[in-house]
């Protein structure tokens, strides 16, 4: 069902999903896990990319795609 993958695809589940994200600070990409329960710090700067917050992530930088 090819339809009905494609609009789970446009639907952003960011908590639960792999993103791909570039690092404000210092302008490196890496994947991350978009419901990590520890902070995600960037592997090049240190800069948190991912903030846990108690249960929900909070992205702190910018999404560039968002993986299934
Ligand atoms: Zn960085």
């Amino acid at each position: 069902m090819p339809k009905s993958k494609k609009e789970l695809d446009l639907i952003p589940k960011s908590k639960s999903r792999f993103l791909r994200v570039k690092c404000l600070n210092c302008g490196n990409q890496q994947i991350i896990f978009g419901c990590s329960a520890t902070d995600v710090e960037c592997l090049v700067c240190g800069k948190i990319l991912l903030q846990s917050t108690g249960g929900k992530a909070r992205i702190l930088t910018k999404i560039l795609e968002v993986l299934s």
